[in-house]
């Protein structure tokens, strides 16, 4: 007897009491009966035609709703529930039909089954993979709007302590010019200083706080104008040499290929940049280490590498160190300076450098052969800057046309015009 013919034989005590034995729950036993004689409609023709693809909706409509099936009356796995239906297929073959043809049937159906479970599976793996980044996106989310709140929360910080500060800090400079005129002892002279330094410590603080809102809310506006690297690191070197001194430290700056090419860019910024990246190989190298500075021309970029013999950075911190507030070892240990050694500041200066390189097109990153106080192994920082022959800005290229274009070369004497 044909396989077809032998599957309507048991068609009737299948879909009459599969529902009964597949779940046990009246309301879901209703539910089911339709589904269940779809499923042996598509059986029967997938047996007929041998594309198993048939049972491809019936699979999929169970994968979306056994899950949320919460009744302990039915499995909740579509693979486990194709499972009990092999069984019970196996059980009404052996029941209604005599053992061969009972065999005949049941290896004619077995690879329809080896199809359900393969689908089955793929189906709830698709779906397990879909709510995990369901809620990866939902954590992710969540994130930002902490991101955004601690970012609005700097905004408003930073603008509220401003005030204050700038008043504080004009009436200090009010009170040292009344007291010029007076012979002041060196512990009053000692009282002023004081309050000027710690205004303007203040003062940098805050102002990176607004650089990093302004990052962080892609507001930083750059002021696009002709640059040379190398000019930029000889203001610095002009700069810092009270502190290397101080530190009996050696900074050497090397002009190289394209650092005293004109490039464009936000020359204030840059300084900023640059600034961060040396204060922090001054502070994390200890007394009488070296800093230097060095690069390289590469096809429409240059590269600024700045090394240093101080303590290091692990390879596990060497990215996240580049986030705000991102602070290394014992903080509690920091001093409050920006260049005595391991001195911490508030952990915003190289996101602040990482924002406005990254807003000039270009990237920052760090290699280190790790952390380590006591054998300092170093630290080598990477700026990679396009040089840009025009600025970004229109307007900007229009007024600065003389500069960026070569004047046409003059006709010969004699020559002739077109
Ligand atoms: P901070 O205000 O703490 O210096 P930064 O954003 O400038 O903040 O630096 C973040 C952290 O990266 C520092 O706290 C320090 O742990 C590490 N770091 C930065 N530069 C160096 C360096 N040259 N050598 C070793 N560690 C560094």
């Amino acid at each position: 007897m044909q396989e077809l013919e032998l599957l309507r034989q048991i068609r009737q005590p299948w879909v009459q009491r599969s529902p009964q034995t597949l779940a046990r729950a009246v309301n879901i036993r209703e539910d089911l009966r339709n589904q269940l004689e779809q499923f042996f409609d598509r059986m029967e023709v997938s047996l007929e035609t041998g594309t198993y693809s048939w049972m491809d909706p019936i699979l999929s409509a169970w994968a979306e709703a056994l899950p949320q099936s919460e009744s302990p009356e039915m499995s909740s796995s579509l693979v486990d529930f194709i499972g009990d239906l092999l069984l019970f297929t196996v059980r009404v073959c052996e029941e209604t039909l005599k053992p061969e043809y009972s065999v005949a049937i049941t290896s004619g159906l077995l690879p329809i089954f080896l199809y359900c479970f393969r689908r089955a599976f793929e189906m709830e793996m698709e779906i397990r993979i879909r709510a995990i980044s369901e809620q990866l996106q939902q954590v992710q989310q969540t994130l930002e709007k902490l991101d955004q709140s601690k970012s609005d929360f700097i905004a408003v910080a930073a603008h509220e302590l401003k005030t204050p500060l700038t008043l504080v800090d004009g009436y200090a400079a009010m009170l040292r010019d009344a007291l010029s005129t007076r012979n002041l002892s060196p512990y009053e002279i000692d009282l002023l200083n004081g309050i000027h330094n710690g205004t303007r410590r203040l003062k940098t603080i805050i102002d990176d706080m607004i650089d990093v809102s302004l990052i962080d809310n892609n507001l930083l506006s750059l002021n696009f104008q002709p640059v040379w690297i190398n000019r930029i690191l000889h203001v610095l070197e002009n700069e810092l040499q009270g502190v290397i001194k101080e530190r009996q430290q050696t900074l050497t700056i090397q002009d190289f290929p394209g650092s005293g090419e004109m490039t464009f860019g936000d020359p204030e910024r840059l300084l900023q940049v640059f600034r961060n990246v040396l204060t922090n190989a001054i502070k994390y190298t200890p007394d009488g280490g070296s800093i230097s500075v060095d690069g390289r021309k590469l096809p429409g970029f240059i590269e600024v590498i700045i090394k240093d013999t101080g303590i290091g950075i692990d390879p596990e911190d060497q990215l996240l160190i580049f986030d705000k507030f991102a602070r290394l070892g014992k903080t509690d240990l920091h001093s409050s300076s920006k260049t005595k050694f391991k001195g911490g500041g508030p952990g915003l200066g190289l996101h602040i450098a990482k924002g406005i390189v990254e807003a000039h097109g270009g990237a920052i990153w760090v290699e280190s052969p790790g952390f380590d106080e006591k054998t300092c192994p170093g630290s080598t920082f990477h700026i990679l800057l396009p040089l840009m022959t025009q600025p970004p800005d229109e307007k900007m290229a229009r007024l600065l046309a003389p500069l960026t274009h070569k004047p046409a070369k003059k006709p010969l004497l004699g020559s002739r015009q077109p």
